[in-house]
């Protein structure tokens, strides 16, 4: 199947990608989602909309993001040499704005008030009051109180950007919490506002959206790999939290002969509650309003999980992912902490680029793969700056002078 035609029948009108995905929501959602789900459809598609999004990306985002060759790493691994796409360089330093502006773009043209959002870790809540703030919309972020305490800088930032901080206190006091406190708020004024996800995943038509939105990452680079080399690359990796960054990357690619490659997070190791592997070790559930691949105990409750990347500890994983790996289209492989830590360190030591946690397991792949092949290129979607992870990774690990490769 080619990539237009791909595109054009996946999902299906119900949102459905294969077995996946769909809409499992209260009924009283039902009319606000699919008031976004027509507006999307129709003005999203509209030459004005697009042409003021590719202004915004442009002007305001700093794209295109560049590609760079990681000639120093590649020789200390053999000959395979390694790529990234910068997206740590988009402006607000990873990939998330790419979908925020196209979110807020939206809710401007259908003449919404007020973004609407949780946030786990802090990233999520920041591109989208970023967003509010260039739209001059209103930002609500509900964020579990333990997340709260834990992401002060993050928290501050949402603050300066002038979005309300909704602060979640029961249960886990976390993210799960934090996603039913902004449906909730989403249901009692859906008239003014727009729900605006994280990632993509959650009801139709969210991980449709986010994906169009985040595909960007993976057409230029394609273009700019090309340009660079006169080739496709052999291999094309990602990290998988939601699975934003990655799906983005990888479409354009569908029907070239290239491995592509989804990275989750093996965390401390394979115990329950020690990762956040959904795709290794979880099975068909339902989360979030969507049916995916999810980490469940016996009666369907979410696990716990963690990973020391907070950017990808989500137990389940956008349901395009489920459908493209049983397509056996794309592989999904494990990274653990010490092996990202280690990339971390690397990248930062033999490039100059310090890479956020998230993205320093895609990083940890690709070195791996590179000592395998021996010869070829591996592309690297590089979401992120790692600028947020350094105090924790001075205080847990040091500065890394353990990690340089033996001469
Ligand atoms: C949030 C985040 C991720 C994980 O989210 P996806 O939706 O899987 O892309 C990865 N990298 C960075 C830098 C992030 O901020």
């Amino acid at each position: 199947m080619d990539y237009r035609t791909y595109l054009k029948k996946t999902p299906d009108e119900n949102g459905y990608y294969g077995p996946y995905g769909g809409s499992y929501i209260p009924n009283e959602l039902i009319p606000g989602f699919k008031e976004i789900s027509d507006a999307y459809q129709s003005i999203a598609h509209s030459a004005q909309f697009i042409s003021e999004l590719r202004r915004i990306r442009r002007e305001y985002q700093g794209r295109p993001t560049p590609v760079y060759h990681c000639e120093r790493l590649s020789r200390k691994l053999g000959l395979a040499q390694i790529y990234l796409k910068r997206e740590d360089l988009n402006f607000t330093g990873a990939h998330k704005l790419n979908h925020c502006m196209g979110e807020g773009l939206l809710a401007k043209y259908m003449g919404k008030k007020k973004l609407i959002a949780e946030t786990g870790a802090g990233q999520h809540g920041v591109a989208l009051a970023t967003a509010a703030a260039y739209f001059g919309l209103e930002c609500e972020i509900h964020m579990g109180e333990t997340d709260i305490a834990k992401q002060a800088p993050n928290v501050a930032r949402m603050k300066i950007l002038g979005a309300k901080i909704v602060c979640v206190t029961h249960g886990r006091k976390a993210l799960k919490e934090a996603v039913d406190s902004a449906f909730e708020s989403y249901l009692n004024s859906y008239k003014d506002s727009i729900y605006c996800i994280g990632s993509a995943l959650g009801p139709h038509p969210f991980p449709l959206m986010v994906r169009d939105f985040q595909m960007v990452i993976g057409e230029e680079a394609r273009s700019q790999f090309l340009e660079m080399t006169g080739n496709l690359p052999d291999h094309v990796v990602a990290a998988v939290g939601g699975g934003s960054n990655s799906i983005g990357m990888f479409l354009p690619f569908i029907d070239d002969p290239v491995e592509i490659h989804g990275v989750e997070p093996l965390g401390r190791g394979p115990a329950d509650g020690d990762h956040a592997a959904s795709m290794k070790y979880g099975k068909e559930g339902i989360l979030h309003g969507f049916k995916s691949i999810l980490l469940q105990d016996e009666n369907g409750d979410p696990l716990p999980v963690y990973s020391v990347a907070s950017g990808l500890d989500y137990p389940s994983v956008g349901p395009e992912h489920a459908y493209l790996r049983s397509l056996g289209r794309v592989s999904y492989d494990c990274i653990s902490d010490e092996e990202a830590i280690d990339a971390f360190y690397k990248l930062s030591r033999y490039e100059g680029i310090i890479p956020a946690l998230e993205s320093s397991h895609a990083v940890a792949y690709a070195m791996k793969l590179a000592k395998e092949i021996r010869t070829g290129s591996i592309l690297v979607n590089l979401s992120g700056r790692g600028d947020k992870d350094v105090d924790y990774v001075i205080e847990n690990y040091g500065y890394g002078e353990d990690h340089l490769f033996a001469e």
